[in-house]
C-alpha cells in the first residue's frame, strides 16, 4: 500500500513534493495549467468538515507554502485555490484537498472558466489522457527543490 493514499488512489511516491506531519502536496496526473497542483490532508478524510482544527491550520499553511513556490515557478501574477467540498459541489474524489492553480493575465478567454474546466477536466473514462509517471516525476523532483530554504 502506498504511503500516500488519494483517496481509492495509491499515489506514487514520486508524485509528493512536499509533505508535513499532516498533509502532503503532490503533482496532478491532469493539470488544468501549467504548475495545477493538489494537497491534502495524510488521513484520508472525504469532507473539510471532517478535519480537525490541527489537519486545518497544517493543510492551509501547507497549502500556502506550496501557492508561494508554484506561482513564482510558473510565472504566474495570481492563483486560484479551491476546494471544491462534496460530490454537489464537483468533488470526485472524497479526500479533502485544495487545488492550487497559478493564473495570468489572459489564461483564459473569462477569468471564470477555469472553474469550468475544473469541473470536467478530470471526468474523461480513458487513461491515455494522464500524464505518465515519468512526466509527474520529473516535475514533482522539479518542484521539491524550491522548498529547501523557502520559508
Ligand atoms: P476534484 O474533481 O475537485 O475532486 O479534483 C480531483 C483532482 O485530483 C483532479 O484535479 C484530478 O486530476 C486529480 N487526480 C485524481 N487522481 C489523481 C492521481 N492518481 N494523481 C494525481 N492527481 C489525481
Amino acid at each position: 500500500m502506498s504511503n500516500f493514499q488519494f483517496g481509492a488512489h495509491a499515489l506514487q511516491a514520486s508524485q509528493v513534493f512536499f509533505q508535513t506531519r499532516l498533509s502532503f502536496a503532490f503533482v496532478n496526473r491532469k493539470p488544468v495549467v501549467p504548475g495545477h497542483v493538489l494537497v491534502s490532508p495524510r488521513r484520508v478524510a472525504p469532507r473539510f468538515c471532517d478535519l480537525t482544527a490541527e489537519e486545518v491550520s497544517d493543510l492551509f499553511l501547507t497549502s500556502q507554502r506550496v501557492a508561494r513556490v508554484v506561482e513564482k515557478e510558473y510565472n504566474g501574477t495570481s492563483l486560484t485555490v479551491s476546494v471544491q467540498d462534496g460530490p454537489d459541489a464537483g468533488q470526485s474524489v472524497p479526500h479533502v484537498h485544495v487545488h492550487i492553480l497559478p493564473r495570468k493575465a489572459g489564461d483564459f478567454k473569462r477569468n471564470d472558466d477555469i472553474y469550468t474546466e475544473l469541473e470536467g477536466h478530470d471526468k474523461t473514462p480513458s487513461t491515455d489522457v494522464f500524464r505518465s509517471i515519468d512526466d509527474m516525476a520529473a516535475e514533482s523532483t522539479r518542484l521539491e527543490g524550491l522548498f529547501i530554504g523557502d520559508s
